[in-house]
């Protein structure tokens, strides 16, 4: 299996579409979707919505009948996709609800209902469909052949005994989905990500990045805005949208901060945010006098929200959804952030969420925790050392020390469920994106290793991380 992985790994890789780090957009990175996993959860979803809606503009006008599909999960999702509910986020996208903005508990009923009722309708067409049946969890081989990526799902649709219908989809990290051109074996690029858009200002790696931004003058976001903008989405869309990621990540804060009692799953996990924060509030918190535990509370909040499937914000996954949220909420209380400079945050922080999707990967399934929880960490003191006033050289350098410490670490959910390490793993990066974007704002922005650099390395430290420590609950901490 390990070579199958490697393979599979490397392959996703090469196979990789030419998407560019200024073709990304904020609202790409940011998400508003369920938890608890972005490659397991949110992206099966939306594969599935994508399978359902080509299906009913494939055979709109067909007279077909007997109609029954298939649907198989391969790779990571097969070894940690229980633990992720993958099977019934597959089960809600095929019936069309989306992640953004269907009902949370509408979400979660969509696979007991077809369990109990095996017919999906799609559009006029009736499809038999029994989850426990008709999803099917498979290794690392589909037809003999290495995986196009570890994260892949196979839709098939069956008249009777005759295929009608076919689709590889691949859940590639961040709820980001790609499909598989069955006559080349690429990796299809979206149609708005089309690499022959030139933006306002281009740029594809950090250094590039940061020469626009000097040479220009203009501050990172700025950047980002003109770029948007070249592809057609103005500024004010834009920060519209970002407000709404902002509440979203608010209220799942809150809701985090008010809810007690043990997550799903059977590992019994207590929620512990709503304590602490209590704690926090009456001022008898245990420990060193110098700490502020909020960002790790706020962080463990979401998490824990993330955990029980609520609804969370990609940042850049939901595995690392409460590290961002918790720095933007700390931030927000000490310093009295402006809405308008949490919008530039988010922006900035997407910046190298880019990056490092661009040139190493944000997908526990591929590189480890230091793609979801490291990139996370890199984000928020990139974002952290703009919103406190910071130069673009000092962004840069944050999210440089943002990767650097994180580089390495494995993910080894325990049971599969995104719950130990994940809520304490956020907590602890959000403590070390605010000391990063602190030691970048004490210094001049000059440093020894760029960003540029601890992404490659972050690139070849997951190409030779064994496949156990990689979203396959296999190793380290997930062996109890
Ligand atoms: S250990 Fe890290 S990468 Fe793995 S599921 Fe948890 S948060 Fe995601």
């Amino acid at each position: 299996m390990s070579t199958a992985w490697a393979v599979a790994f490397a392959r996703s890789l090469e196979l990789m579409n030419p998407l560019r780090a200024d073709h990304i957009s904020p609202l790409d990175m940011f998400k508003i979707g369920v938890g608890p996993s972005s490659s397991h959860t949110v992206g099966p979803m939306v594969a599935a919505i994508a399978f359902r809606e080509g299906i009913i503009k494939d055979l709109a006008g067909q007279n077909k009948s007997d109609l029954r599909l298939q649907v198989e999960l391969y790779g990571s999702l097969s070894a940690t996709g229980q633990g992720h509910a993958t099977d019934g986020a597959v089960c809600a996208g095929l019936c069309g609800l989306s992640p953004r903005t269907a009902e949370v508990d509408d979400i979660w009923s969509a696979m007991p209902n077809l369990q109990e009722s095996p017919v999906l309708k799609m559009d006029n067409l009736l499809v038999a469909f029994q989850p426990s049946k008709d999803i099917i969890w498979h290794g690392w081989f589909m037809d003999g052949q290495p995986l196009p990526h570890p994260n892949t799902i196979r839709f098939r649709l069956f008249e009777g005994d005759k295929k009608v219908a076919e689709r590889v989809i691949l859940s590639v990290g961040g709820g980001f989905v790609e499909s598989v051109n069955p006559a080349t074996g690429m990796r299809s690029a979206p149609a708005d990500r089309d690499p022959q858009i030139k933006v306002a200002y281009p740029y594809n790696s950090a250094q590039q990045f940061v020469e626009q931004c000097t040479k220009n003058s203009l501050e990172p976001w700025q950047v980002v805005i003109a770029n948007e903008a070249t592809r057609g989405l103005d500024e004010k869309t834009l920060r519209a949208k970002l407000d709404e990621i902002l509440d979203a990540m608010e209220a799942c804060i809150e809701r985090g901060l008010h809810t007690d009692g043990i997550l799903p799953g059977g590992l019994n996990v207590q929620r512990r945010a709503k304590k602490l924060y209590e704690q926090i509030k009456t001022g008898v918190v245990p420990g060193w006098a110098g700490n502020d535990l909020r960002p790790s509370v706020f962080a463990m909040a979401v998490n824990e929200e993330n955990a029980a499937g609520g609804r969370v914000v990609t940042a850049p996954t939901n595995g690392s959804s409460g590290l961002i949220p918790a720095v933007w909420r700390t931030l927000k209380e000490t310093e009295n952030l402006a809405r308008e400079t949490m919008q530039n945050g988010l922006i900035t922080a997407s910046v190298v969420g880019a990056l490092v999707k661009v040139h190493a990967s944000i997908s526990g399934a591929e590189v480890g925790c230091q793609g979801e929880v490291g990139t996370s960490c890199a984000m928020a003191a990139a974002g952290a050392t703009i919103m406190l006033g910071g130069n673009v050289h000092q962004m840069e350098m944050a999210a440089e020390i943002g990767i650097e410490h994180h580089l390495g670490m494995t993910c080894d959910p325990i049971k599969g469920l995104v719950q130990v390490p994940c809520i304490e793993r956020n907590a602890m990066g959000a403590v070390k994106a605010l000391n990063a974007a602190s030691l970048a704002l004490a210094s001049d922005g000059t440093h020894l290793i760029s960003l540029d650099r601890s992404l490659e390395v972050m690139k070849q430290t997951g190409l030779d991380m064994n496949q156990k420590y990689k979203e396959t609950a296999t190793g380290g901490l997930a062996l109890g």
